[in-house]
């Protein structure tokens, strides 16, 4: 059974051809920049990768172009799309609807819609994710897997909010946090990576990529999270400027006589990396402009370490101490500055970054020294797995019921 994975984000789609029997990814790609002028298209394994500077308006065109890579040029892997059997996609908000991953048919669509409200930059991209492939695959199973269920573990004290009860009541008004699948996989992974039981450690782990969270995981269960309602409140990140105080909302739509839509608008495409330092959401870009001297681009770096420390040492203290940090995602795997900045001065809570460690690339690693208390790990996360597992698990289900 093969199952196409679409993991549609704020600014990229990547998506894996998975074999499920073997665990083995036929083929892979991403999407990145999507919407803007330097877009382009990865496609392809290993040494066998096609890089292909290409337009995308819209995820529609990005989808597009996975499915004609998928089965046609040089490094096609299946001959037609009859070859896929299944369709995994990430959908990030479940809300109330969704406590586990569902088969989509058109009330899920519709839920799915209905949502978008709570999640405006990705339930909309995986709207069109649905959509694009359902007009080239007609009738193709398809299953969404949720970023919120991971987080049905966290204890009314975290995730209600402290406005009139009757919200909650009303609306299911509460937090629900996002990346669930990819916390899930990397907490896993960095237990197995220490060959340490996963119920046995207090772990902080930190997705931190254009758009970022950080969840308390206190002896395998999810007590915590920073993303709330919707995936814009926590972390500063790429263009969502993460928790800031609500009275914001208000004066900004008095001063600057925004609508309600135009300060969503504000808070989610036009804060975070980009508004702070009026270059880019992506921080190769702020990274290379603060090393010229650039200084909004220096504090721009620096408010989004800030931000993370924040979040490590509400966790630390909600857990009573932590085992292991780990990292994941573009900037958490990548960006070896971006981690010397957010370990700097944690050595008194024994949490100390090992600096030659912390300049390797690639895989699964630890970059702590080998006397820090706490580990800290980079794992490359693996959405695409799990939804795959997840996505196969749905549609056998439905296969034994004869509903399909
Ligand atoms: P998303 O899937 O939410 O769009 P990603 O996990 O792909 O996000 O992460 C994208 C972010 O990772 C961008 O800000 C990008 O600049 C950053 N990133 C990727 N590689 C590097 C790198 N080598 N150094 C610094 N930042 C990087």
């Amino acid at each position: 059974m093969n199952v196409l994975v679409i993991n549609a984000g704020s600014s990229s789609l990547k998506y894996q051809l998975i074999n499920i029997e073997a665990q083995e990814v036929l083929a892979k790609g991403i999407c990145e920049r999507v919407g803007s002028d330097e877009a382009f298209h990865k496609h392809g394994i290993d040494d066998n990768e096609l890089v292909i500077d290409t337009p995308m308006k819209d995820h529609n065109d990005a989808m597009a172009l996975v499915l004609e890579a998928l089965t046609s040029g040089p490094n096609k892997v299946i001959d037609s799309l009859d070859e896929i059997d299944a369709v995994g996609h990430r959908v990030v908000q479940g809300g109330k609807y969704f406590s586990e991953s569902a088969f989509i048919d058109d009330d899920v669509i519709q839920k799915i819609d209905e949502l978008a409200e709570l999640a405006p930059l990705h339930n909309k991209a995986a709207l069109m994710g649905i959509y694009a492939c359902m007009e080239n695959m007609p009738g193709k199973p398809m299953v969404a897997v949720f970023d919120t269920s991971y987080f049905q573990t966290l204890p009314p004290k975290a995730y209600m909010y402290p406005l009139p009860y009757e919200y909650y009541d009303k609306y299911s008004l509460r937090k629900y946090g996002a990346h669930g699948t990819s916390h899930r996989y990397i907490a896993e992974r960095a237990a197995q990576f220490l060959d340490e039981d996963l119920d046995d450690l207090k772990m902080i782990t930190c997705h931190l990529g254009n758009g970022c969270s950080m969840t308390a995981i206190d002896h395998g269960i999810a007590i915590d999270t920073s993303m709330g309602l919707t995936p814009l409140d926590g972390l500063m990140m790429g263009t969502r400027c993460g928790a800031v105080d609500p009275a914001i909302v208000p004066f900004l739509m008095e001063h600057e006589d925004l609508s309600f839509d135009e300060v969503n608008d504000v808070m989610n495409k036009k804060s975070g990396l980009l508004g702070i330092s009026g270059i880019s959401n992506d921080l190769r870009s702020v990274r290379a402009a603060s090393e010229e001297g650039d200084e909004r681009a220096q504090l721009a770096y620096e408010m989004y370490s800030h931000s993370v420390k924040k979040y490590l040492g509400q966790y630390i203290v909600e857990m009573g101490g932590v085992d292991v940090i780990v990292l994941t995602a573009g900037v958490g795997e990548n960006c070896d500055k971006m981690r010397r900045m957010i370990f700097s001065g944690l050595q008194p809570l024994g949490i100390v970054l090992d600096l030659e460690k912390n300049k390797a690339r690639g895989g699964e690693r630890e970059v702590s020294t080998d006397d820090s208390k706490v580990q800290i790990l980079v794992i490359p996360t693996n959405e695409e797995l799990m939804i795959a597992l997840d996505t196969l698990d749905v549609v056998e289900h439905k296969r034994l019921n004869g509903e399909l």
